[in-house]
């Protein structure tokens, strides 16, 4: 044990329970282990270890559009939860392991009976963001072509499935988003 002096009771679900105070038992054991994985995700940081997440975000979209469910990815990819697809949506960089899971990832026939209607979740989240870019959900509608009511019904029900076509509209627009926030990031 480091120089630190033990706690008695230990400070249980603390990573200097599981330092200072020793304890080996789950609740400080999680605490160490989330410690490390932010350790590893600074340090990963630090020295250029992680890659671009945008490629893999591209990727994800791929799929979507191909008629995956976030469920169906998650269960390709090896995660646990749909939070890990959310995570690398957020993320400017990823892990170099994190890029391999979601690239190696491809739709198989099965995925293909939904390819007419989609996944609304994610279409909502893009729309949620270009509104506050375009100014209203009747301006985006314009914009892609789609009836007035379209964008406003799809973010009020994110759960529901909506038109492939529709999502790839959508994602257009929002591809199309992202590249002027890069230039105006350049100039
Ligand atoms: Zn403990």
């Amino acid at each position: 044990m480091p120089n630190g002096r033990r706690h008695d009771p230990p400070r249980h679900g603390t990573l200097s329970g599981y330092t200072v105070d020793g304890c080996r038992d789950e609740c400080c054991k999680a605490a160490h282990r989330t410690y490390m994985k932010r350790y590893r995700t600074r340090r990963g940081l630090r020295d250029g270890l992680m890659v671009d997440a945008a490629p893999v975000i591209a990727h994800l979209d791929r799929l979507l559009a191909a008629g995956m469910t976030p469920h169906d990815i998650v269960a390709a990819a090896g995660w646990r939860s749909r939070n890990s697809i959310d995570t690398v949506r957020k993320a400017r960089k990823v892990r170099p392991e994190t890029a391999q899971r979601v690239l190696a990832v491809i739709p198989r026939p099965g995925h293909q009976r939904a390819m007419t209607y989609v996944s609304g979740y994610y279409t909502a989240q893009r729309l949620l963001e270009l509104r506050s870019a375009h100014g209203s959900y009747a301006q985006i509608a314009r914009l892609i072509g789609v009836s007035k009511e379209t964008p406003r019904d799809i973010v009020a029900h994110p759960d529901r499935k909506i038109r492939r076509a529709t999502a790839l509209k959508v994602l257009d627009l929002w591809a199309q988003h992202l590249r002027e926030l890069d230039q105006e990031e350049a100039a």
